[in-house]
């Protein structure tokens, strides 16, 4: 079977130290689809992802590249990883599953709160739909715009350096909001900037959380609990009840 090499081991191989890019992010290097399709077929088609809309963009969108170097070679793998900051970039499973809860179309507009390595980002920008990204941590933000960017993803997602917990009314209503750090308690201007049958997928809780889907209807919001789950806390005024 034909296999490729990593171009860093065969510029080491040969001698050479593979320079990292300015933004401390992957080089392209090379394409690893086949490693997407094994991740696909392996992590997420495996567990039940079944959209074929969503099961593609993560075909296609290159993980390796939303990561930094030191983690290149385990970009495919069935884990978070770090992306430094004592942040990380969501198990690939989970960013397939929030995408499908998501629902979305092309056409559609979403809030993110939580850019971290900009990769879930990419994978809604994907599908063809606008993203509007919120980062909390400054040297995230920037570099999740410089690997978006390189990507081909820059003009579809907009990334902000604040604190998500008050949305961004500028664009509201969204189609969904999608939540990558868990709060305590649902930030309730989240919920008010969805359009009326919008989705916010939300991790919930501390030591115990639970991604939620709240729907909005025209007389309320439907809670679905979809399973338990563990993600980095939301920072800033979640923190402050
Ligand atoms: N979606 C990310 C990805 O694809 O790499 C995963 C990000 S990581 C699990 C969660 C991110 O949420 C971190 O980068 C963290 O700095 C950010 N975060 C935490 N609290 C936040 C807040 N109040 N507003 C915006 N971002 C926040």
């Amino acid at each position: 079977m034909l296999r490729t090499i990593p171009v860093a081991l065969i510029l080491l191989a040969a001698g050479i130290s593979p320079v990292a890019p300015e933004s401390g992010y992957a080089a392209d290097g090379e394409s690893r689809e086949h490693e997407r399709h094994t991740m696909v077929e392996s992590q997420i088609a495996a567990r039940g992802i079944r959209n074929p809309d969503v099961l593609e963009a993560v075909r296609t969108v290159p993980r390796h590249r939303f990561v930094p170097e030191s983690q290149q070679e385990s970009a495919y793998k069935d884990r978070p990883l770090p992306i430094g900051h004592g942040q990380t970039i969501s198990q690939p499973y989970i960013v397939a599953l929030m995408t499908e809860l998501a629902e979305l179309k092309a056409g559609d507009t979403v809030l993110e709160v939580g850019t971290g390595s900009g990769y879930q980002a990419a994978v809604l920008a994907q599908l063809g739909v606008k993203v509007y990204s919120i980062e909390i941590i400054e040297p995230l933000a920037e570099q999740a715009r410089a690997a978006l960017a390189a990507t081909g993803y820059g003009d579809r997602v907009e990334v902000r350096t604040g604190d998500g917990y008050a949305g961004w009314p500028e664009h509201a209503p969204f189609d969904a909001v999608i939540v990558t750090a868990a709060p305590p308690m649902i930030p309730e201007p989240l919920k008010q900037q969805l359009r009326i049958g919008g989705r916010l997928v939300i991790p919930v809780g501390q030591s115990f959380q639970r991604l939620l889907r709240i729907t909005r209807s025209e007389t309320g919001f439907e809670e679905e609990n979809v399973l338990p789950v563990r993600f980095v806390p939301m920072t800033g005024r979640a923190q402050r009840g």
